[in-house]
């Protein structure tokens, strides 16, 4: 049976199962509580359970004293716009992102509307021990409703300083939008419609049932590059249940990858606005040539779409993001948002004046591998600690488990957060050496 996972991102598991209810209405109340009782702003994804899970976090909420605003089923970056722009001490977005269906978690939103920095994340989940003030009938909150928070979202993408929206609109680009029955059938072909885009929509029914594998991954998205190509449409668009992650079809209807569509934003963004860029550790090194290419820099963080926006934060970087498709455009927010993805590709080619499929082969190929090393609990920090002798001869960047850096690879060692087993990740520029790679970090590791 899987478990509850707990974690600074917040707290996941199977509704009725090892997510219930009354785990539901227990991490609302304190959270309400660690709010200040303010006002607290919620929204869900498309889930079936979405709705029990709405009421048994209101119910907590209220019963501390927080007033809820209800946005209903929004993606999660329309969530945490929603509590940037308002008075709101706090949010809570229902979704439990790219997996299956019969899962369902909260993520929280601080005052600033972005997730709970780690370490305030941390203070919350240690004030899960303390027990919870109710308050008197009298000061229980109350409960409203919000329905224009899509809007405003979309008013504000639309508002990207160096978006040329006429430009985009004259083109009337032909989209088909793969939204996996998730949130994203109530806010993206409304984006592409004020784009002055052709919308075919895939999957745009918000019903929580998943006509795929939820993660916008290629193997998932057979549909999509099958309806491109039928409808000869410029471009496809796939984005997971909560929409915050953004794959691109081709015009030939063929899957780019996820690490494609930051790369192609950073392309689009620099060349607007100069300025260090931020991604995590784990994605691709292209993003170095890019950032050269315009004189500028990149910053890596621990994998983790926080850690990416709060060092963004702090560098003013113009872009930045994650390279499984989550995009952060501070002009709009620094959290990752797909919609705003799209409208910054859409802008790209209407510029390049070049299809998609081109634009993507101007950028800089790697390739990635992957394994792990299963062993037992107690061997896990032995066999980390043989890394720095193993590859001394290379630079190490310690920030998140070990990343050796070489000549044109690097090679990512770290420990999971949630089960026994040491991952590898390998970036070269062949598939036969990042194999390699991996196959001979593993033997050594192990040995
Ligand atoms: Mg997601």
């Amino acid at each position: 049976m899987s478990k509850l996972m707990i974690s600074v991102s917040g707290v996941r598991g199977i509704f009725g199962e090892t997510l219930t209810p009354e785990i539901a209405i227990n991490f609302a109340t304190h959270f309400g509580v660690f709010s200040q009782r303010g006002k607290i702003i919620v929204g869900r994804d498309s889930r079936i359970s979405g709705p029990e899970m709405f009421r048994a976090v209101s119910t907590g909420l209220m019963s501390v004293g927080c007033d809820v605003v209800d946005l209903g089923i929004v993606s999660t970056p329309t969530v945490l716009l929603a509590v940037e722009e308002s008075d709101a001490k706090g949010g809570i977005s229902i979704t439990a992102s790219h997996n299956p269906a019969e899962w369902n978690a909260m993520k929280f939103i601080g005052e600033n509307g972005m997730f709970l920095f780690p370490e305030k994340a941390q203070e919350f989940i240690s004030s899960l021990e303390k027990p919870v003030d109710y308050v008197e009938p009298n000061k229980m909150g109350k409960l409203s409703e919000d329905n224009e928070a899509t809007k405003r979202h979309i008013n504000k993408i639309l508002n990207i300083s160096y978006l040329n929206i006429e430009k985009i609109r004259k083109i009337k680009f032909k989209v088909v939008i793969d939204s996996v029955n998730g949130a994203g059938g109530l806010i993206s072909p409304k984006l592409l419609e004020k784009l002055g885009c052709e919308v075919i929509e895939l999957n745009s029914e918000p019903t929580g049932i998943f006509a795929h594998g939820a993660e916008p991954l290629n193997k998932n998205l057979k549909q999509l590059e099958q309806a491109v190509k039928e409808n000869n449409a410029d471009i496809g668009f796939a984005t997971d249940p909560d929409v915050d992650r953004l794959s691109i079809v081709s015009e030939k209807g063929k899957c780019l990858g996820e690490e494609f569509s930051l790369l192609l934003a950073e392309k689009f963004v620099l060349s607007h606005k100069r300025g260090d860029i931020v991604t995590n550790l784990s994605s691709s090194m292209a993003s170095e040539d890019i950032a050269a290419d315009f004189g500028v820099k990149v910053f890596r963080t621990k994998v983790g779409e926080i850690n990416v926006g709060k060092k963004m934060m702090e560098l003013k970087s113009p872009i930045g993001g994650e390279g499984n498709g989550g995009i952060i455009c501070p002009e709009v927010h620094y959290t990752r948002d797909a919609p705003v993805g799209m409208a910054l590709i859409l802008g790209y080619l209407a510029e390049q004046d070049k299809p998609i499929s081109e634009l993507a082969e101007e950028i800089p190929k790697y390739y990635f591998a992957k394994g792990k090393i299963k062993v037992e609990p107690l061997k896990l920090d032995s066999i980390m600690e043989k890394i720095p002798e193993i590859f001394q001869e290379y630079k190490l960047d310690k920030t998140d488990g070990i990343k050796v850096l070489g000549d044109k690879f690097w090679i990512h060692i770290r420990k999971s957060g949630t089960e026994p087993i040491i991952r590898v990740y390998v970036e070269s520029d062949s598939t036969e050496r990042s194999q390699e790679l991996c196959r001979e970090t593993i033997e050594k590791l192990v040995r």
